[in-house]
């Protein structure tokens, strides 16, 4: 299979592992009765099949019936699939498996979904819960910042991308331009016109690559910029005179000096051009603090700040951007009366929230303790409302002056397509 190809089926596999978590994300049990089981790459599948042995037999233990049949009639269903595996595939496996209730009590059907994630997933999770744990396998489909990348001198080349932490290489070219002295018997200056036109023509070679692939929708539009990098003067030459698209060229941010060219040039630019990288990134994040700062002091009601008053007013529907620090560490509970099933929802630090961990709310019809069913950090129960309220998340770094200004605001702001009524 050639690269392009893999391309479009990875972001194939993306949009239909989506939309199955779409569809699976808000489904619930009758009880605690849902598997959510995450196999890290090329993890024995024997292994997996023994530690659900044991789960089916803690799994008589459970009080309710119903309950007790439909795990231990998940966990069998999910045996039975897994034996088709001897080892994880390449990336992991992440398994839901649960009855669903189609309406009433005894209406549960048994679901099961197999999922390969699109990039590697590291981690080894059994959970039985009345929900499926599906943003593990959700993380691996966020877009990650992405940087095109060429590294060339007079004998080699590399063009590649980085995507988040991954370098993906797109091609390695060789010049094959005889040095600088010429063999004896030829004239000087003929010697001179073909090195320069071999010189020529692999510049072209390199920048027609270079445009094929760049060009190329799945890239181009997500690029934040181009960085060239090489040793000596080659790589300047090549960005004047080569015949790389216009387009492209204007997404150049940077030329950097490197000690080697291709594939290792490639490897060492990224070292270099981190900086560059991360200031890229805190230009992006200034800007909406500007924003922030100005809407302020000029559009007062097109802006609201504050833990509380930020939180409490995502369901309005009308944030266009939410600002928060990413260290903000803030945690996100939310109890539920098992008598009732009335729900109180918290916003507290590690410290307060453990505290309320050991000793549950009660329920103020029912006077019993409420049983805890989600914990998880603010951003990423902010992350999953974006979704639906559609908004975007700007993750704001701390250690920066404007992160060090937002700090005194609590941290968290709202950017507002219109005003909020109370
Ligand atoms: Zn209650």
């Amino acid at each position: 299979m050639n690269r392009e190809t893999r391309h479009k089926n990875g972001d194939i596999k993306k949009y239909r592992i989506k939309k199955i978590l779409e569809e699976i994300k808000n489904k619930r049990g009758r009880g605690t009765e849902l598997i959510s089981l995450y196999i890290p790459p090329k993890k024995r599948i024997s292994d997996v099949i023994n530690y659900l042995r044991q789960e089916y037999a803690t799994a008589e233990n459970i009080k309710s019936d119903t309950t007790r049949k439909h795990v231990k009639d998940a966990i069998t269903k999910v045996i039975e699939r897994l034996k088709h595996y001897q080892t994880a595939p390449e990336n992991g496996l992440v398994v839901f498996c649960g009855a669903i209730p189609v309406s009433g009590p005894g209406t549960e059907k048994m679901e099961i979904y197999v999922l390969e994630p699109p990039e590697p997933i590291n981690i080894n999770l059994y959970r039985c819960d009345d929900h499926f744990h599906t943003q593990y396998i959700e993380d691996t489909l966020k877009e990650k910042e992405l940087y095109g990348l060429v590294s060339i001198d007079t004998n080699e080349a590399a063009i590649g991308i980085l995507e988040g932490n991954r370098l993906e290489i797109f091609g390695k070219y060789t010049s094959g331009i005889p040095g600088k002295h010429r063999a004896g018997g030829q004239s000087a200056r003929r010697f001179e016109r073909l090195r320069e036109m071999a010189v020529h023509q692999y510049y072209d070679r390199v920048a027609r690559h270079l445009n094929q692939e760049f060009l190329r929708d799945d890239i181009f539009y997500r690029l934040n910029g181009i960085i060239i990098g090489g040793p000596g003067f080659t790589k300047n030459e090549f960005l004047e005179e080569a015949d790389i698209d216009y387009r492209l060229k204007k997404r150049v941010i940077a030329v950097i000096d490197t000690n080697y060219a291709g594939e290792d040039g490639l490897r060492e630019l990224i070292e270099k051009a981190k900086d560059i990288m991360s200031d890229i990134r805190f230009i992006r994040e200034k800007k909406f603090i500007d924003e922030f700062l100005s809407r302020l002091s000029r559009r007062h009601n097109m802006v609201i700040y504050g833990l509380k008053e930020v939180i409490n007013n995502i369901y309005s529907g009308a944030y266009e951007a939410l600002l928060i620090l990413e260290d903000i560490g803030m945690n996100y509970l939310l109890f539920r009366c098992p008598k009732c099933g009335e729900s109180k929802e918290f916003i507290l630090d590690q410290k307060d929230a453990l505290k309320l961990e050991y000793r549950p709310p009660k329920c103020g019809n029912c006077n019993v303790e409420m049983s805890l069913i989600i914990k998880k950090d603010i951003i990423e129960h902010i992350a999953t409302l974006s979704d639906e309220y559609n908004f975007d998340v700007i993750l704001i770094s701390s250690n920066t002056e404007h992160g060090k200004i937002f700090k005194q605001f609590g941290g968290i702001a709202a950017l507002l397509r219109y005003p909020i009524s109370y």
